[in-house]
């Protein structure tokens, strides 16, 4: 099996899948506990603490987990403009400027805090995918948060998260970064980026799915999403999940000790794909911002043909992709990021995302260059109705 997904989620690391095994047998120890077996648990949360911090450069102090991503990014979002004790300095505020290529954990959330009452501006893409101009939207003075992931996990697109930071700060707002995509891909440095608040996930480093955090600078508050027994600080109750706590420290030093050298790796490995995608299917196109990506992925758009029979074919073929033309729902929506870009609906339907992780081989990329190859030439003898109309223009 040839598995090109690892943007969806990463395999299981062995060390990782090793490091849990004794947290998951018998007795694993409530983490808030006195005896000795409690204590033990508390260690290694607080060792996988100061690994997670490592990862992204920041004081392990701030390293708040959780359920995963999404929680972090709700969190983040949510604590900024619901339940802030009124008298804050920034109370009066009700503007969330955010990407329009959020991931659906922070755009969601979003529509959910506008029946809030909070307004909503979008910080618009080009065709590329690339940022907008901020300034006009900071300028206008009400902007409580900008919201700004640091890599797409669809195009792989990269934003320069520090200087969203200093300028959103200049003018008094706040900084969420969802880094669940570049963390453990690029170097990250959450100290220097200055950001107040960030969102990671284990499982897409090779870590257990479920378990995540929320990184907040230590001079920065945030509010209890979820209250009770008073764990992470009485900031995020419920017993730890020890194991998967334990997993993803071990994910995230794995990842903060190979990320360079697994990032010149991947990086040769999808642009062997490309180019033999490119060389071999005439009418295809990379997306995105192609000098500035996660090493990692590859969005491409294929004509004549819909993504979803593709990705099926290859299924067959043992190897796994995504589609670009749905959401994560299944609802067959168009994926928000691709409209954002202005595509148009004819090529978003023929969008396939390859990204490769720690597991992906030269061997994988020849066999999934071949094998793409092959099913897109056959697609396209069978799918005219699909065949681009004649008057529409290239993005
Ligand atoms: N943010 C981004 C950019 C993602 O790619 C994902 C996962 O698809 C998430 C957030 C959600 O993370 P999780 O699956 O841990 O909830």
């Amino acid at each position: 099996m040839t598995y090109l997904d690892h943007n969806a989620t990463a395999p299981l690391l062995g060390e990782v899948l090793e490091a849990m095994l004794p947290w998951l047998r018998g007795v694993s120890g409530n983490a808030s506990s006195l005896h000795s077996v409690g204590r033990r648990a508390r260690a290694a949360i607080e060792a996988a603490r100061v690994d997670v911090g490592a990862l992204i450069g920041g004081d392990p102090a701030g390293v708040h987990f959780c359920s995963g991503g999404t929680e972090a990014d709700v969190w983040a979002l949510r604590s900024a403009f619901v339940g802030r004790a009124e008298g804050s300095s920034r109370s009066t505020r009700r503007t969330l400027a955010l990407s329009a290529v959020e991931h659906p954990a922070v755009r969601v959330t979003a529509g959910a805090l506008r029946d809030l009452g909070v307004r909503t501006v979008d910080i618009p893409v080009d065709s590329r995918g690339r940022l907008g101009e901020l300034e006009p939207i900071l300028a206008a003075g009400d902007v409580r948060l900008v919201a700004v992931m640091a890599a797409n996990n669809e195009t792989g697109n990269l934003y320069n998260v520090a200087s969203i930071a200093r300028r959103a700060h200049k003018h008094g707002a706040l900084v969420h970064s969802d880094l669940v995509q570049a963390a453990g891909k690029i170097a990250v440095d959450v100290a220097n980026w200055q950001v107040d608040t960030a969102a990671l996930s284990a499982h897409k480093i090779g870590g257990p799915q479920g378990v995540g955090a929320l990184w907040v600078r230590p001079d920065h508050d945030v509010v209890a999403l979820i209250t009770g027994g008073g764990q992470e600080r009485s900031l995020r109750s419920g017993t730890e999940n020890v194991a998967g706590i334990v997993g993803f420290g071990v994910a995230a030093r794995i990842a903060a000790a190979n990320h360079a050298q697994e990032a010149r790796r991947t990086a040769g490995l999808r642009d062997e794909l490309q180019q033999r995608l490119l060389t071999e299917l005439p009418g295809c196109v990379v997306l995105g911002d192609v000098g500035n990506r996660l090493p990692n992925t590859l969005s491409m758009a294929f004509s004549e043909l819909a993504g979803e029979a593709l990705v099926m074919r290859l299924d067959a073929l043992g190897i796994s992709v995504s589609t670009g033309s749905a959401c994560s729902s299944g609802s067959g929506e168009p994926s928000h990021v691709l409209v954002a870009m202005g595509l148009p609906a004819w090529q978003i339907k023929g969008v396939v995302r390859f990204s490769l992780g720690a597991t992906t081989t030269a061997d994988d990329v020849n066999r999934a260059a071949q094998a793409t190859i092959g099913s897109v030439r056959a697609l396209r003898a069978l799918s005219a109705p699909l065949t681009r109309p004649k008057e529409t223009t290239d993005v």
